[in-house]
């Protein structure tokens, strides 16, 4: 908002300033000479003036200059009557009424017309680069019928998972009747979650695509760089519009931008986009699910986001779109290979294995980069060659911008990830391991291993919580095994681990030297919301010292739990390591698989 004023002021300054040069400059073409009365009187006296014209208030008239060009010169009238001087001395003169005409002129009629012509030049461009200042509250959002987007799901590659999700949002927008006729219940708000450049903004396309209904898209930082009171309203206009469309979808990227948390980052400007905010969320509430209209909105930083947004009816249905593994990332090549003229011997899979890390944009970007290459070279087809060196180029650019982890780290996080996975695997009641990845996720994790659980649980036993400490540390476990060293990749494990020793020592009376006793008073009083942080101890010293060797004692005979299964699975360990560092992610059965084959060659 200030940028604009800023803006506007700068444009009347420049104004102010051209006016006033233009003034002196039509002044000075005329060069009218102001002198003093006497000089005018002497200049007659030695007969140099030729003639003049009399107004009122003034003499006007043309005398000798010094080198004998002839001057306008002009004065002031002092003497009521000074026709008997002129008659003297031979000068030729006038009675004029005053004309103020070209005086008016120079001196505020044009420029009154210069301000109003730099006005509405501003005004113009101000239009023109966005609205709100001529069309207030009118939104830029465009109207994209399918022709123009022409995206289909085929066009989205290696995000799968998330397309399934979407399916049913397709089979409503295509038919919205049928859903509403049975009493379905219909998604509203549908929040993509995943880094920049995943195809966020391309799946909601192919949704709109898919089945055939306008889209509308915005940008959540569009809404905030308005004037006060704006961004709200062009949120009323852009929903009234859709609801014209209906069924249609509405796109709203970098939903962070405006639906960060309110209070978050309290400086200037938050007041609008707060008001924004609101009114989305009054929009969202207001909408009648059965007319069609699919709300969507992507962000890679979900935790942000205002959590009014995600309650039940706004945002309450959210899709990962995660970075694509080797094999995503293959079908995402085979998309954009389809664009360019590629050598018939070109291998995609070798170049998704060259290529760990990298999202759909940066393949673009890779195949690009690779077509532009092969041009300058002045071949006809892009190859191999051409692949290899784009690929070392966008890989340059993407460690500087941190965000591809190097080789040596890749395979610390494969032995860590298979850590889990196997000490998981070995012990009973545990979760199944369902997937395990090492495509980095989000900012925190380097990879994951995935155990779902079977069914909802809401006790759990001794046996099982030790297990699922021992499963947190059997990341640590496999690289003390195999790399003989440690990596700090395992502090959220031991986080998870100490808080879950920790509660069976307190709370849960697991612990067997202190019995059956609760010793977590101050976690009661903050779960009713008691705000007296100097929570009563009400526990000795002493027992606090057993409460911490009981936490140390259960910990560490969980991890030599941990080690003591790894060791005895030490080729599995290394085989799926390796198997995993190829495939980038592999499931609960590859590794079994691996795991049984190690043991029956061991016997
Ligand atoms: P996001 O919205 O997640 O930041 P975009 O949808 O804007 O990402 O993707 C930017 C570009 O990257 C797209 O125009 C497309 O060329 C490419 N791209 C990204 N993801 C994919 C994908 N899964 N399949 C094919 N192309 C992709
Ligand atoms: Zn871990």
């Amino acid at each position: 908002m200030e940028k604009h004023h800023k803006f506007s002021i700068w444009y009347v300054l420049v104004g102010i300033w051209v006016v006033l040069i233009i003034h002196n400059a039509l002044y000075s073409v005329f060069s009218i000479e102001t002198i003093p009365y006497s000089e005018f009187l002497q200049l007659i006296k030695k007969g140099r003036i030729a003639e003049v014209a009399i107004t009122q208030n003034q003499i006007q008239g043309r005398m000798a200059g010094d080198a004998g060009k002839d001057k306008m010169f002009r004065t002031v009238r002092v003497d009521p009557d000074i026709s008997q001087l002129l008659e003297q001395n031979n000068i030729v003169f006038k009675g004029e009424i005053e004309s103020t005409f070209f005086r008016d002129l120079l001196s505020w009629i044009i420029p009154v017309f210069l301000f109003i012509g730099i006005w509405y030049f501003i005004m113009k461009r101000m239009a023109g680069q966005q609205p709100g200042f001529m069309s207030l509250g009118k939104n830029k959002a465009k109207i994209y019928m399918q022709q123009d987007l022409g995206i289909k799901f085929d066009d989205v590659a290696g995000v799968d998972e998330s397309k399934q999700e979407l399916v049913e949002v397709i089979d409503f927008l295509k038919e919205p009747k049928r859903f509403t006729r049975i009493g379905g219940m219909i998604p509203r708000g549908i929040l993509l979650v995943g880094p920049p450049g995943t195809g966020k903004t391309m799946l909601a396309k192919a949704v709109a695509g898919e089945s055939g209904v306008p889209f509308f898209s915005l940008s959540g930082s569009e809404f905030v760089e308005m004037f006060v009171g704006l961004g709200a309203a062009r949120v009323r206009d852009l929903f009234v519009q859709a609801k014209e469309k209906a069924p249609c979808i509405i796109f709203i990227d970098e939903l962070d931008a405006l639906g960060k948390a309110r209070g978050i980052g309290a400086y200037g400007g938050h007041d609008e986009r707060e008001q924004t905010l609101n009114q989305l969320l009054v929009e969202m509430d207001g909408f009648d699910p059965q007319m069609g209209v699919i709300l969507m909105a992507a962000t890679n930083r979900p935790e942000i986001l205002d959590p009014a947004l995600l309650r039940p009816g706004r945002f309450d249905r959210q899709i990962l779109v995660d970075r694509p593994d080797k094999k995503g990332r293959a079908d995402i090549l085979k998309v954009h290979l389809k664009k360019i003229q590629s050598a018939a011997d070109l291998d995609v899979e070798k170049i998704a294995s060259m290529t760990p890390g990298m999202v759909g944009a940066d393949l673009a970007n890779l195949v690009n980069e690779a077509a532009l290459l092969a041009v300058r070279r002045g071949k006809e087809t892009v190859g191999m060659s051409e692949f290899q060196e784009a690929v070392e180029r966008v890989v340059a650019g993407l460690e500087k911008k941190n965000r591809l982890i190097n080789p040596k780290e890749r395979e610390i996080v494969a032995y860590h990830e298979i850590g889990h996975a196997i000490v998981a695997m070995s012990l009973p009641e545990t979760d199944p391991v369902q997937k395990i990845t090492i495509v980095p996720r989000g900012v925190a994790a380097l990879g994951y291993t995935m155990q779902v659980p079977t069914e909802d649980r809401f006790l759990m036993k001794k046996s099982e919580l030790l297990n699922r400490i021992a499963t947190l540390l059997g990341g640590r476990a496999a690289e003390q095994i195999i790399l003989g060293d440690i990596s700090t990749g395992a502090h959220n494990d031991l986080a998870k681990a100490t808080n879950i020793a920790t509660s069976m020592v307190k709370e849960y009376g697991m612990s067997e030297k202190l019995g059956q006793v609760y010793f977590s008073k101050e976690k009661q009083l903050r779960y009713l919301n008691i705000q007296d942080l100097q929570a009563p101890v009400d526990y000795s010293q002493a027992t606090a010292e057993i409460i911490d060797t009981e936490v140390r004692e259960l910990i560490n005979k969980q991890y030599n739990i941990a080690l003591s299964i790894l060791e005895e699975n030490k080729t599995a360990l290394r085989k799926s390591a390796a198997l995993l560092l190829e495939k980038e992610s592999i499931d609960g059965a590859q590794l079994e698989k691996v795991v049984k084959e190690s043991k029956s060659s061991n016997n």
